[in-house]
């Protein structure tokens, strides 16, 4: 039998092996690593709240008002005041009949999907699309196909395929994220929602990297581009903007009574704990949509705008809070990141399997926590090595 080091060989060799780094500080701007103190530009806590007074705060009081532990799944005796608090919250928040929440983004996903479709059924993906969202399509064991990232005469041809193919029973369903995790760019929304009405489609859109930073009061980029009213299932995280943890899907109330009934990783898993779902609702309820939601989303669009106009071009306007840096060859990408990392800078580099290989970049975010001071000195370091690329 092959050892665990014969599988581990390979990945060495092909640059592609990863570790864990441990961060002594609480998430922020900078965090502290050994004896190091580095700023940080890789994380996905965009609105600074992770550490954020009221936040902790939230938290704390959950723990007081609620306890730790839900102590059951859901369907037990583990949906408590707070869960239930928190999806209201939240449909009212997305303007949708019903929501549910699930521990995590990725559960979320592995739990709707398989719900949702099964054999008989086809599900029709961005290329591009987050892995948990990939996963649960394998799962599901309906008919999968990719269509080339916003490629949307694929996306046709693939709708029309499946049509010829279903029965009147048969599901067919469009998944895509709304902001692509790795290139920050956006789905062609306008254009899938047309399709997927003309064909007959459902359209699952995961707004992971959307949420709490776009749209008014930050509800997404759905709402930005005032379709929100036409996606049928709306999903998301906390643990990005929101800076918390857990996944959340909102739609139609039958969705969600489908999915408590369907959704495998929601019925046979422990109800989040109720200090994270009461942290959560107050998140929605106070501080993403009020002024002090709305000074953090303007800091952080302020952010971006700066790291661009100060770049002199070489950094393209971003189109959301993620600023890839395309290298090309993963070695390289790991040099560029780990002679950022010298130089004081979190920065890191994606690799396969998490993009396409020879498509290795450095995954560059901002937060509305960013001084200008803090920018000013990663374009310091950053643009001579861009130079170099250009
Ligand atoms: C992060 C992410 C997820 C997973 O969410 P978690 O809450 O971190 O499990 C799902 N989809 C996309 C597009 C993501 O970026």
């Amino acid at each position: 039998m092959r050892s665990f080091e014969d599988d581990l060989a390979p990945l060495r060799a092909a640059d592609l092996h990863r570790s864990l780094r441990r961060i002594h500080s609480p998430q922020s701007t900078v965090l502290t690593v050994g004896d190091r103190e580095f700023l940080n530009f890789s994380s996905n806590d965009y609105l600074g709240l992770a550490s954020a007074e009221p936040v902790r705060a939230a938290y704390k009081q959950g723990i007081d008002l609620h306890g730790a532990g839900s102590g059951a799944s859901r369907l037990v005796c583990g949906t408590l005041d707070p869960h239930m608090n928190l999806e209201a919250a939240l449909a009212a928040f997305k303007k949708t009949e019903a929501a549910l929440t699930f521990s995590s983004g990725y559960t979320t996903a592995m739990g709707t999907i398989p719900a949702l479709c099964g054999p008989g059924d086809f599900v029709i993906l961005d290329k591009l699309s987050h892995a948990s969202l990939i996963d649960a399509a394998k799962l599901s064991g309906a008919t999968l196909r990719v269509f080339p990232h916003n490629n949307m005469e694929k996306l046709e041809h693939l709708l029309q395929w499946a049509r010829a193919k279903s029965t009147a029973a048969s599901r067919v369903l469009v998944v895509t994220e709304s902001v692509f995790s790795m290139d920050g760019d956006w789905a062609d929304l306008w254009e899938i929602v047309r399709l997927k009405e003309a064909h007959g489609a459902l359209l699952l859109l995961d707004e992971a990297h959307a949420f709490g930073i776009m749209g008014p009061q930050g509800r997404g980029l759905a709402s930005k581009l005032g379709l929100a009213g036409k996606i049928d299932i709306q999903m998301g995280t906390f643990s990005k903007a929101a800076g918390l943890s857990g996944g959340y899907l909102c739609g139609s109330r039958a969705l969600v009574d489908l999915l408590i009934n369907r959704a495998r990783s929601f019925i046979y898993s422990t109800a989040p704990s109720p200090a994270l779902a009461h942290a959560a609702a107050e998140v929605i309820l106070h501080w993403l949509p009020s002024a002090y939601g709305e000074d953090r989303r303007n800091r952080l669009w302020r952010n971006l705008d700066l790291l661009h106009q100060k770049s002199g071009g070489l950094i393209p306007e971003p189109a959301s809070a993620i600023v890839p840096i395309i290298i090309g060859a993963e070695a390289e990408a790991m040099k560029l990141s780990a002679a950022l990392l010298e130089a004081g800078f979190l920065i890191p580099a994606i690799r396969f399997p998490t993009v396409a290989k020879g498509r290795a970049r450095l995954r560059l975010t901002l937060s509305a926590t960013h001084s200008e001071a803090q920018i000013d000195s990663l374009l310091e370091t950053l643009l001579p090595f861009l130079e170099k690329y250009e």
